[in-house]
């Protein structure tokens, strides 16, 4: 019988990777790199249960780090592709995957110079090279018409609506002449935002993996602009900084549409908005190449007003040199990777504002637990950066409204969309205390068979 294993992103929100096998092949459904606590993170390091030489293809989701970043591991042990995705998810998997070796190498260097690795001499996770061996083997698949990956697989997206080019997959299983429907929810966006179309529910799904990254939370009502509006007012008056640790895909580009936005109604001074992340520069020019993933609202401000991207004094700094020149001015926006303040070139922010409390540190997205977005959320006094202790005096603020996740009843909503309920209903991608509401309010409300995913579980696909 057909089975899969889920070989990440059970209990946890990060290392997504599900295996599926049906007639002696092998479909790896997104391959995620474990972010956040250590106990997690060192699995990227041991090996995989499953020996990725007898893996046969990979089908990706969308180009998350936490949905992508393991494939260098998985060639180097021996993958030989293809890895599988559409076009804008190819795209943004090049930008990713490079990046993450780099600050997988430079992490490395920098633990060697300050010599607080337990590794001696600190190794790299993967190399540049590692990265471009996992790249060749991508290829596109059509964005949402189905395609027959062999006999006993076939798979179709829908937009997810979470970054470009995400998408929920649809995945038909066929094993001794009978086929069963695996839906794979990949990460779902929310409804009625600036720039992506709608999320879509597949329609139908014997098997279903929902994530449940806010299973147990609704973002706020309120208005984000007036939020954001509020606290670039606050922060320029004191003359200070405001630091985005931000998702280079997706917030990023979120927040300069937001930010452009006050701008032209005047609701905020015109501060220079400093893009300090190659990649994040990078992704925007993606994001508007791909079309197709675009909302109307979006659309009609690119032919009515131009660059819908573009605020008033944008400045994308490429080089270290332009980055280091951000130090030099008191008052502005910097819109940096990584979302979380585990790595890249925020870290460097971030040591030099948070000491000070005219400057604000904007939190936008999901924290995982364990990393220092977190534990900046959480309050923390003192935070530990390339070793050393960095005192918080700075104002912390999050917006929840700027996650690129649907909230509760955003999940609700996509999973109202199926047209029967699945036999079987696996709540994957989320921290216990979302997947344990999100699995009561599925049985409470739907009445459907839901069971939370565990750590290399396998179960027959009926
Ligand atoms: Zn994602």
């Amino acid at each position: 019988m057909a089975r899969l294993t889920f070989l990440g992103a059970a209990g946890t929100v990060t290392g997504s990777k599900y295996l599926v096998e049906a007639g002696g092949k092998r479909l790896l459904v997104d391959c995620g790199l474990f972010q956040g606590e250590k106990e997690l993170r060192l699995r990227n390091w041991a090996a995989l249960p499953v020996d990725p030489k007898t893996i046969d293809w990979v089908m990706l989701t969308h180009a998350h780090i936490d949905h992508t970043g393991y494939l260098p591991r998985l060639v180097a042990a021996g993958f030989r592709g293809p890895i599988f995705a559409n076009p804008a998810t190819c795209e943004l998997t090049r930008i990713l995957l490079a990046d993450s070796a780099h600050l997988q190498e430079e992490d490395a260097e920098h633990a060697a110079y300050k010599g607080y690795s337990k590794h001696a001499p600190p190794l790299p996770l993967y190399t540049a090279e590692d990265a471009e061996a996992a790249l060749r083997l991508l290829r596109e698949i059509p964005r949402s018409e189905p395609f027959r990956i062999s006999p006993e697989f076939s798979v179709r997206g829908y937009d997810a609506g979470h970054i470009v080019g995400s998408a929920s997959l649809e995945l038909a299983v066929t094993e001794n002449g009978r086929t069963t429907t695996v839906v794979f929810s990949g990460d779902i966006g929310r409804y009625d935002q600036p720039i992506l179309n709608n999320p879509r529910t597949p329609p139908r799904a014997d098997t279903l993996l929902c994530e449940s990254t806010y299973g147990d939370r609704e973002h706020p009502a309120g208005s984000v602009s007036d939020a954001l509006a509020e606290l670039i007012n606050r922060v320029a008056r004191r003359r200070g900084a405001v630091v985005i640790p931000a998702f280079a895909v997706g917030r990023v580009q979120t927040l300069l549409y937001l930010i452009r936005q006050l701008e032209l109604a005047g609701r905020i001074p015109q501060l220079p908005t400093f893009v300090d992340s190659p990649m994040a520069i990078t992704a925007t020019e993606l994001y508007l190449a791909h079309r197709e993933d675009h909302s109307l609202e979006f659309t009609r401000e690119e032919q009515n007003n131009g660059d819908p991207l573009d605020t008033h004094d944008v400045r994308m700094t490429r080089t270290v040199e332009e980055s280091k020149g951000i130090n030099d001015v008191a008052c502005c926006l910097i819109l940096s990777a990584s979302g979380m303040a585990t790595g890249g070139r925020v870290l460097h922010h971030l040591v030099r504002r948070l000491p000070d409390a005219r400057n604000a540190v904007l939190l936008a997205g999901f924290q995982a637990a364990g990393t220092r977005g977190r534990q900046l959320a959480e309050g923390a006094k003192m935070v530990k950066i390339y070793g050393e202790f960095v005192p918080v005096r700075a104002e912390i603020v999050e917006l929840h409204q700027l996650s690129a996740h649907a909230g509760q009843s955003e999940l609700l909503r996509w999973l109202n969309g199926l047209e029967s309920p699945p036999k079987r209903t696996f709540l994957v991608h989320g921290e216990p205390p979302g997947l344990n509401a999100l699995a009561g309010l599925i049985r409470q409300r739907k009445n459907w068979n839901v069971e939370i995913a565990r750590y290399a579980q396998t179960v027959e696909l009926a």
